[in-house]
Formats: C-alpha cells, structure tokens, sequence
C-alpha cells in the first residue's frame, strides 16, 4: 500500500470559528490523515490557553457529521511550522483563504516554507461564502462587547466566549 497522505492545518484557533470547521471538513477529504496544528502563540496572547484550545478543537471535531472525524487528530506545537509537518510526515499543508488580505501573508509563508522543505506542498482552500468573512479576532470582539456571534461560531464555542467574558471584565455589563 502506498503511504498514507498526511496533511497538517496550522493555525492559533483563538477559538475555532465555522470558518475554521468548514476548512477542516474540506481538507480531510483530500488526505488519509489531518492533523490540525494549534500554535502556542503566545505573543499574540490568546484569548485561550493552548490547552483549551486543542481541547475546543477537539470537541468540535467530533461533532463533524461526515464520518471523517476518525481520520483527523488535534495536537499542539510550538516549533517552526515546517518542523511541526516533518515530525508528522506530512506532505501537506493546508491554510485556507479568505480574501485578498490574507493573500500576501499567506503566499509569503508558503514560499519561504517552500525553501525550507521542497518535499511539502501548501495548497489553499476556501471556506463556503457563507464563512469567508469570519475571523476569530473579529468574534472575540463582538464577544467581548456582548454581541450575537451564533452565525460564526459553534453553539459550544460560543458558550465558552460567553463564560470567559461574564467571568472577566465584562461582569455586570448590561
Ligand atoms: P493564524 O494565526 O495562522 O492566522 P488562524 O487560526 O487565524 O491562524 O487561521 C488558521 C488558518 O485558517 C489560516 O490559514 C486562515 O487564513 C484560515 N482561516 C481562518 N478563518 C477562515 C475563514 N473564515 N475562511 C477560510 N479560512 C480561514
């Protein structure tokens, strides 16, 4: 047999949007195995711990209803992205785009990754229309302002936002 297709989605899912979902539901029908990365990141200090986040992730992949959550695992890393895919053995790397501003960032990381390793491909994919516009930042923002953010996250995700902002500086806001 050959050998299985791996490919790795990297990203700091500060918390995992629909967007984010839609994308691993795409890509792990093009590969064998999905690994979803969560960066540390720490100096964009997340709204989340790494744990909770892996954890988060975790949880919404198992409410994925195509049957192919068995073929996609969650892990944490915090070394260089190209590092993380070799220690895997993956031959992908799957980003997904939004719209022409994640464009330069995206097509700089994938060519300097490219020198970095010849072997890894990076290939985009977009997320439906209906989740194009969303961005972890822009629903940690109407969250955190006590907005409807049910359109952009999970009913779980957005319950997690909810007791972070109630238990933090928004406690008592009307
Ligand atoms: P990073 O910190 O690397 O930007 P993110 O967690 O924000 O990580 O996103 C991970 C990947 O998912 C990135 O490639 C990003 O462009 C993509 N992404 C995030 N939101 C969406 C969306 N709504 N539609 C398509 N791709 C998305």
């Amino acid at each position: 047999m050959n050998n299985p297709r791996i490919g790795v989605y990297p990203g700091t899912f500060d918390p995992i949007t629909n967007g984010h979902t839609d994308i691993i539901r795409r890509a792990a029908k093009l590969v064998d195995r999905l690994i979803v990365g969560v960066a540390r990141n720490d100096g964009k200090g997340p709204l989340f711990s790494t744990d909770e986040r892996v954890e988060i992730v975790r949880e919404e992949i198992r409410y994925l209803e195509n049957g192919d959550a068995g073929k996609i695992e969650v892990r944490a890393f915090d070394t260089l992205l190209m590092a993380f895919a070799e220690s895997v053995g993956a031959s992908i790397i799957v980003r997904g785009l939004r719209a022409v501003s994640d464009f330069e960032y995206e097509f700089q990381m994938a060519g300097m990754n490219a020198r970095l390793n010849t072997s890894i491909e990076t290939v985009f994919l977009m997320a439906s229309d209906r989740y194009q516009f969303i961005s972890s930042r822009f629903v940690k923002e109407i969250g955190a302002l006590g907005g409807d953010i049910s359109h952009f996250v999970s009913p779980r995700v957005a319950a997690r936002l909810r007791e972070r902002y109630n238990g933090g500086r928004i406690k008592g806001r009307r």
